[in-house]
């Protein structure tokens, strides 16, 4: 088992610890580790805010990489938790299987992914947590757990979006998604108004994945582009199935992506380009890679972002709401000079338990480089999401309190089943002490 005990960052870059970290290789050390009195176990990290943090003690399993069992007919995976999707997915998709759910990147590890309870494009049940068949979890007191929706049920409801406080997931197995290519039909539809942004909003349901990426938005108009699609049905050779190569950033990309996290004026220069360009595809045929993971582009963007990092806000606003929130927002960016470089939004319609990112409505992420505009920030988002009894989704958080955690209606259901399993608080995070869980 090897010792690292170095400063690192988390994947905002806000966030600069110390902790010893360990890569256990087998189940004995991680077992010896586990002795520890405070400690949170992780996956690939990356995750934007704190959920993989803990100050004393990293346990990273990235050495636990098996493919336990894997049924090509049935497309049901058991993986160890310290598998990447990346790493996985050129072995199923020549079988025709893909992941049901995915993140915007590949390198996430199955452990990290079900303990976030990740969502992705999906149009409908777009939770990792309808996929997960069962789940083998080692617990704070070394009983190894199996659970399921059948058996231990509650555990297996805490664990999935539990951030990692309920113990280490061992492997997990998931039913794969069935596909005859993996080619995807893109359409691209142009909107310059709500309503426009509405009327694309309803056609979802003709579609597998949807999202939505946006130009800007004021109180009265929103421009933007909807990415709609399906897998395509056309015969393909599998073995050429390829993922993008690891490209770093290098200089100059990061002065010119440095440009436009900084400077309102680059970031609109560039989001102009990438609509004009971007909306000539209206339609077109698309690889798996370049659909999903367009982030994985360069597999260091973050860096980008400069000396203090950066952090996202992701929140689910009902539709009554939208237009209203989004005015807000747009008033508060104009009357502090604020901006945000990366805008998404998706249409989610989605049941959850405990502390799931789930509800109705439109789910709006906003990416924000971190500079002396943070706290005005801070306080702002706090405010709007304390007013509109907001969900928040934790598992890319950095900036909310324990009042946030009241707008889930089970957050106290959450701390008081956490008990049956973590009883001491030996697996906590910087994320669970700022919201005290
Ligand atoms: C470019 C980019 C795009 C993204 N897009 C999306 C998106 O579309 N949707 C989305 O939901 N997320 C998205 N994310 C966030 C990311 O996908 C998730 O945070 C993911 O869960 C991180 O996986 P990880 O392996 O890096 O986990 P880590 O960041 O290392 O850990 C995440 C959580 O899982 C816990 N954990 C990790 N391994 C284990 C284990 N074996 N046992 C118990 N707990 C464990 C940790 O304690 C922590 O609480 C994106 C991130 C990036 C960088």
């Amino acid at each position: 088992m090897s010792i690292n005990q170095k400063t690192f960052f988390n994947w905002g870059r806000n966030t600069k610890i110390n902790p010893k970290e360990i890569f256990p290789k087998k189940l004995s050390d991680l077992k010896k580790a586990i002795n520890e009195k405070s400690f949170i176990s992780t996956g690939n990290q990356r995750s934007f805010g704190d959920v993989a943090l803990n100050d004393k003690l990293i346990i990273s399993m990235r050495n636990f990489k098996k493919v336990i069992y894997f049924n090509e007919k049935k497309g049901i995976i058991e993986l160890e938790c310290g598998v990447l999707l990346k790493e996985i997915l050129p072995i199923i998709v020549k079988k025709n299987w893909i992941f049901p759910v995915t993140p915007g990147t590949k390198y996430v590890s199955i452990g990290g992914m079900v303990a976030n309870n990740i969502h992705g494009k999906n149009t409908q049940k777009n939770q990792i947590k309808f996929y997960v068949k069962n789940i083998k979890l080692l617990t704070p007191n070394k009983k190894i757990i199996l659970c399921s929706p059948k058996r231990n049920k509650k555990i297996f409801d805490l664990t999935i979006g539990g951030f990692g406080l309920t113990g280490i997931i061992l492997s997990a197995t998931i039913q794969l998604k069935k596909i005859s290519s993996f080619y995807l039909k893109q359409e691209i539809v142009e909107f310059n108004t709500y309503n426009e942004f509405y009327n694309g909003a309803k056609r979802i349901d003709n579609f597998e994945y949807s999202v939505s990426w946006i130009e800007s938005f004021t109180d009265n108009k929103i421009s933007g582009l909807w990415f709609f699609s399906n897998h395509a049905n056309i015969k393909k050779n599998y073995t050429s199935f390829k993922i993008f190569n690891e490209k770093r950033i290098g200089v100059i990309w990061r002065l010119i992506l440095g440009l436009i996290v900084n400077i309102n004026f680059f970031s609109r220069l560039f989001n102009y380009f990438y609509k004009t360009y971007k909306k000539s595809f209206y339609k077109k045929l698309v690889q798996y890679d370049q659909y999903f993971y367009p982030q994985d582009y360069f597999i260091d963007w973050n860096k980008a972002y400069g000396k203090k990092g950066m952090f996202q806000i992701q929140f689910l606003v009902p539709k009554e709401k939208f237009k209203d929130i989004l005015s807000k927002i747009y008033y508060f960016f104009k009357s502090e000079g604020i901006f945000s470089s990366f805008v998404v939004i998706k249409k989610i319609n989605e049941k959850g338990k405990y502390l799931n990112f789930a509800g109705k409505g439109y789910s709006v992420s906003l990416d924000f480089i971190i500079n002396s505009k943070f706290d005005v920030l801070k306080n702002f988002f706090n405010e709007i999401v304390r007013i509109d009894k907001l969900k928040v989704n934790f598992a890319k958080d950095f900036i909310a309190n324990e009042s946030y955690a009241y707008n889930f209606k089970e957050f106290k259901k959450f701390k008081k089943d956490l008990l049956i399993l973590n009883k001491k608080n030996k697996l906590n995070s910087s994320f669970s002490k700022r919201i005290n869980i």
